[in-house]
């Protein structure tokens, strides 16, 4: 299989309140886009990795991920669209039928299976592939007013992840597409999974996981640092059904 990534990197993180941008900030010590880039690079599959960084910050997360093979650094655009598509244009080079994974590095403690699964949908013949989870809250339509409009059925629904994967010939034309919008914040895409729904595309669905939830606020980076600090005890086995 031939595979490439895109490593999206490029946001400011407002929402984090850090001073750095998100993909600076450190996990337990090492950045997320430097997580996400191993987590990508771990699958075994991904020969490639192009990220997109903040223009005022390229040469910080230059140096974060440093000099690697295959690994290039980009400056990202105004919107997500706009940076994945800044990174498209970078595999130009690459043939139509190449499995190209869409990463978030807001998502860097991604398995490595999920990376897999996805990957290996896409060179089975699934040419858009999302990664999902069942969802647990119940999820309202609610107007402006407040006033609740629908109530959705649960059992429909799923919340989608990252890296989804695709071949790059269906990525090219669902971005190819939507270029007219992609530096408008509020018409921009938020995933490359929608572009491809709305050029008429069909796309598929793995079981995702919990550990690539994504990092927004200060309470994501407190879990997601637990997580990786297994912080959470687990009962000794000893305690397990111990007799008093
Ligand atoms: O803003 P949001 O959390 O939806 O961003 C999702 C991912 O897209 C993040 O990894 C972020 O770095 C990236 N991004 C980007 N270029 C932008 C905005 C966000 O690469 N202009």
């Amino acid at each position: 299989m031939r595979a490439v990534a895109i490593l999206t990197a490029a946001g400011s993180g407002t929402r984090l309140g850090h001073a750095l941008p998100k993909a600076l900030v450190p996990l337990a010590g090492i950045p997320l886009v430097v997580r996400a880039a191993h987590a990508l690079a771990s699958s075994g599959l991904v020969r490639r990795v192009v990220v997109t960084a903040p223009p005022d910050a390229l040469a910080e997360v230059v140096a974060a991920v440093g000099p690697a093979a295959g690994l290039e650094v980009v400056p990202g655009g105004a919107t997500r669209q706009a940076s994945v598509a800044a990174a498209l244009a970078r595999l130009d080079d690459e043939p139509g039928d190449t499995v190209v994974l869409v990463h978030d590095a807001a998502r860097p403690l991604v398995p490595v299976r999920v990376v897999r699964r996805v990957a290996g949908a896409v060179a089975l013949g699934r040419s858009a592939v999302v990664p999902v989870l069942a969802v647990a809250d119940t999820i309202k339509r609610v107007a402006a007013d407040g006033e609740v409009a629908e109530t959705l059925d649960r059992r429909e629904l799923r919340a989608v992840q990252t890296p989804q994967g695709f071949t790059l010939e269906v990525l090219r034309a669902a971005h190819a597409a939507a270029a007219d919008r992609a530096d408008d914040e509020s018409l921009a895409a938020t995933d490359d999974a929608g572009l491809v729904e709305a050029a008429g595309g069909r796309v598929w669905t793995v079981e995702g996981h919990e550990d690539a939830m994504k990092i927004t606020t200060p309470r994501d980076l407190a879990v997601a640092t637990a997580l990786v600090q297994s912080v959470v005890p687990s009962p000794a086995p000893s305690a397990i059904g111990a007799r008093p």
